[in-house]
């Protein structure tokens, strides 16, 4: 054990396994204690293309190898920044354009409500019941789950929430209201996937009454549901795209992406409505760019409504109950919290990493690299069916 760790590195979980890592690569963690951990978290759905990707690593070097940090966010026209936001709008449907590049989910969705309320001149924000947006006090304000944001109060005003995937609650959204923001696959709650009309009667309310629809895709975003965005399933074009997480393939990054018209609100009455030193930070850029290159030419994204379903086929067992989300992004309902949480405690002295969800512990999350095998798969579920096996409730 590190006792270093837990002596200076604060922690605001009491439960850190402090797990030692010597090295990671592909589906792999390696620990100081020499052995091998399949991965089946991606460093909880950041490790897009798995760990140390060759492309990735080259990226990075080439850009450390040129120039670092050169100027503050939006001033200068930095070759790598550029092609990760002309990519972007390429692989984006209309009218998604303009990309602003920030640091973290959690700054991307403070961002993105900053813009809505700027563009709309409203001040109300609805969001959802059990959604997870991120810890800054804007992203908490429109988080909805009141164990984590009752001490921290007060927050954002103006915050009203509706349930989610609850067409009667679209008549709360109203001309007062600046956006409607969403988890377009609900994360924490347990990989929760709405009903296919929903997102066509959300947007057509907003519509309806001049409000922006916000979709938090950090979790979805690069691949991870078999397209580049999970609101691709659902025929809709959220007027603000906001992600994070899988588009840096493991390094820290955000961003909100919207048509120019709207962007251009933050540059003027006041200019310089969003700044931010190292948002658009070109090594940064140039991880994300090959990732998102990657992800567009490998076929690996075709190939995760496959993997999901091979996991679908391994997974059956007494004790699971049932199955939650889409592509790479899978909860697995076990039904009772601790039982979860010492299933995930074996599977890792067993050499497989799985973890839970935030607000559902009961859920165990299974969100491996979209470069995860098809054996890799079959040798993780063997581990996860092993310990569901020699642990009782
Ligand atoms: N939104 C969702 C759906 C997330 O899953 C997360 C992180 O887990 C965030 C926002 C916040 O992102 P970050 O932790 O990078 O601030």
């Amino acid at each position: 054990m590190n006792r270093d760790f837990f002596k200076y590195q604060a922690q605001t979980t009491p439960f850190a396994s402090g797990f030692e890592v010597e090295k990671a690569e592909g589906s792999y963690i390696y620990g100081k204690d020499g052995k091998a951990y399949l991965d089946f978290v991606a460093g909880v759905s950041a490790n897009t293309l798995g760990h140390s990707h060759p492309k990735i690593v080259k990226a990075i070097t080439e850009q450390a190898g040129k120039y670092l940090h050169v100027m503050v966010y939006g001033e200068y026209a930095q070759e790598k920044p550029v092609a990760l936001c002309q990519l972007l709008a390429k692989a984006t449907p209309e009218p998604l354009e303009v990309t602003y590049l920030v640091n973290s989910g959690a700054e991307a969705i403070d961002g993105a409500l900053k813009l809505a309320k700027r563009y709309t001149g409203r001040e109300e924000i609805i969001s959802m019941v059990d959604s997870y947006h991120g810890n800054t006090h804007g992203a908490l304000s429109v988080s909805g789950n009141e164990t984590h944001k009752r001490e921290f109060r007060p927050l954002l005003p103006m915050v009203n929430f509706i349930r989610f995937n609850d067409e009667a609650e679209l008549q709360k959204i109203t001309e007062k209201t600046a956006c409607v923001i969403a988890e377009t696959i609900q994360g924490a709650a347990g990989f929760l996937v709405p009903d296919f009309s929903y997102y066509k009667k959300l947007k057509s309310r907003c519509e309806e009454v001049g409000a922006l629809l916000i979709l938090d895709e950090i979790q979805p975003g690069f691949g991870r549901t078999g397209k580049l965005f999970s609101f691709e399933h659902f025929g809709i074009v959220p007027d603000i795209l906001v992600m994070g997480k899988g588009m840096g393939g493991g390094v820290p990054v955000g961003a909100f992406m919207s048509s120019k018209k709207i962007m251009e609100t933050l540059s003027h009455s006041p200019k310089l409505g969003h700044i931010t030193t190292f948002g658009g930070n070109p090594l940064i850029a140039a991880a994300s760019f090959a990732t998102l290159t990657e992800v567009l030419e490998s076929g690996l994204m075709e190939q995760t409504q496959k993997k999901e379903q091979l996991f679908r086929e391994l997974l059956v067992h007494p004790k699971i109950k049932n199955i939650n989300g889409m592509g790479l992004m899978l909860a697995v309902n076990l039904e009772n919290p601790d039982y979860t949480l010492s299933v995930a405690k074996k599977c890792m002295e067993k050499g497989l990493i799985v973890f839970w969800q935030l607000y559902r512990n009961e859920y165990m999350r299974l969100s491996p690299p979209l470069t995860i095998s098809e054996g890799e798969i079959r040798k993780g579920c063997q581990i996860i069916l092993e310990c569901l096996n020699e642990i009782n409730e």
